[in-house]
């Protein structure tokens, strides 16, 4: 869930490289919405800007508390974005980002070594990405600006801002921005990962009892019997946009990417978080607190308990005020097809009545090209499995192929003696 994970306040070791994150997206957004919007050119789509942050300051950086260098990368292409194909408004998503002390990390969740962080309201991730990935997003950014464009209700992630930070001993982490696909005021009950490949695929049932928050894997989908309850409407449009977004990944050429579901079952409601408090040690209450106080936190008042967040320098006083979270659904996920119902999709039955279900879904993990290294795990594998069509890593082509035909066996419609293979390599 959303809720897993720690405030990071300035005793915590990864403090200095958030603060410089943010103060880095502070200074680069704002420039860039401070001048009159402009079509894009070409160039916009390889720019990099350049700041240099030190204690003392100068005419194009204020001063900051420690010596960095930050990037930011095509600028003009991710504020579009944002603004005409995302509905973000420009001020929220800079007070969301740029509250110190009150970001929350997730830690590395993934093998990929990846760290995970979350804006203070829960809408945004910020996701540490390998110099790779990196270069490959700008190589494809144009692609992936007119499928967006073209798709105005993608199911893949949307990225906000791409963004290096460099420590003054060299190390350079790249970043990207994205939307935090679950939201902040429903508790996800269940969550799945799904690839649509059998090996690896499991997460262990006997754990999952005593850890009902882990990320469970396509055979656990499949042994625990889930569907997507989808009416014929929602089926079909979300059949459709499945296929255009694995249309598009299969022609940049990338892998290993999956469908991350957070389940809401609305009959549980919220209270397992209060029961359970699987908050971790460091903040307790962040949870509980949003829950006493409902409505506390909306509109002008929210902004108001962020500017009192951001005065307040000592971490250990953040107070039950500043960590409440959202209420309600963002407003941008209302131009969404499939973010519009409680910011998910709500299960509908053959006549497209709501069930009591609402599904958190996206397509994440999006920019691993099947290079070289990818290649000869393939064929590795393929010599060792039996059925190398099973593996997670295979070309493009055959993942999106498979990844599309498993999900849609799961539709009500589906016919299921054309269910891919996997189910048949159970123990
Ligand atoms: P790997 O390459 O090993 O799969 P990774 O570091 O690239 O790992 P992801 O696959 O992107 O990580 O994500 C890991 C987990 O983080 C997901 O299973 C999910 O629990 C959470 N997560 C990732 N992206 C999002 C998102 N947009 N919204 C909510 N949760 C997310
Ligand atoms: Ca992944
Ligand atoms: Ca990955």
């Amino acid at each position: 869930s959303a809720f897993v994970g720690n405030l990071i306040g300035e005793d915590h070791v990864n403090y200095v490289l958030m603060y410089n994150m943010l103060t880095g997206i502070r200074i680069g957004v704002s420039r860039c919405q401070a001048k009159m919007k402009r079509p894009l050119t070409p160039e916009d789509f390889t720019a990099k800007h350049k700041y240099s942050f030190d204690i003392v300051g100068n005419e194009l950086t204020p001063s900051a508390r420690y010596d960095f260098k930050f990037k930011d990368y095509a600028p003009w292409v991710f504020r579009e974005l944002r603004e005409d194909y995302f509905h973000l408004d420009p001020a929220d998503y800079l007070l969301s980002l740029t509250a110190k002390y009150i970001l929350s990390e997730l830690g590395s969740p993934g093998k990929s070594g990846s760290f995970f962080y979350f804006s203070r309201d829960y809408r945004f991730i910020i996701k540490t990405i390998h110099h790779a990935e990196h270069k490959y997003l700008r190589s494809i950014l144009k692609d992936y600006h007119a499928h967006i464009k073209n798709n105005p209700h993608t199911l893949m992630s949307r990225f906000y801002g791409l963004h290096r930070v460099k420590l003054p001993r060299g190390r350079k982490i790249h970043f990207v921005i994205m939307n935090n696909l679950f939201p902040p005021h429903r508790d996800i009950h269940e969550t799945y990962d799904l690839k649509g490949s059998a090996v690896g695929r499991e997460y262990p049932e006997e754990k999952a009892k005593v850890n009902p928050k882990a990320t469970l894997k396509d055979l656990n989908w499949f042994h625990r019997g889930r569907m997507f309850e989808l009416g014929p409407e929602k089926r079909a449009l979300f059949g459709e946009q499945l296929r255009r977004d694995r249309d598009f990944l299969c022609h940049i050429g990338v892998m290993d990417y999956s469908l991350l579901i957070g389940i809401h079952n609305m009959e549980r409601g919220n209270k397992d978080n209060i029961r359970e408090g699987q908050l971790s040690v460091f903040q307790p209450n962040v949870n509980t607190a949003m829950r006493r106080k409902p409505s506390s936190i909306k509109g002008g008042s929210e902004a108001a308990a962020m500017r009192k967040a951001v005065r307040r320098s000592d971490p250990k006083a953040l107070t039950s005020a500043v960590a409440e979270l959202p209420t309600s659904d963002s407003a941008d996920r209302r131009h969404f097809l499939f973010y519009q119902d409680e910011g998910g999709l709500r299960a509908t039955d053959e006549a497209n009545d709501a069930m009591d279900i609402i599904y958190y879904l996206g397509v994440i993990d999006i920019l691993t090209p099947y290079n070289t290294t990818k290649k000869l795990e393939h064929l590795w594998r393929s010599l060792t499995e039996k059925d190398r069509h099973m593996v997670s890593c295979v070309p493009p082509d055959e993942y999106g192929e498979r990844f599309l035909a498993f999900l849609i066996s799961f539709f009500r419609d589906a016919d299921v003696t054309k269910r891919p293979r996997m189910e048949l390599k159970t123990k």
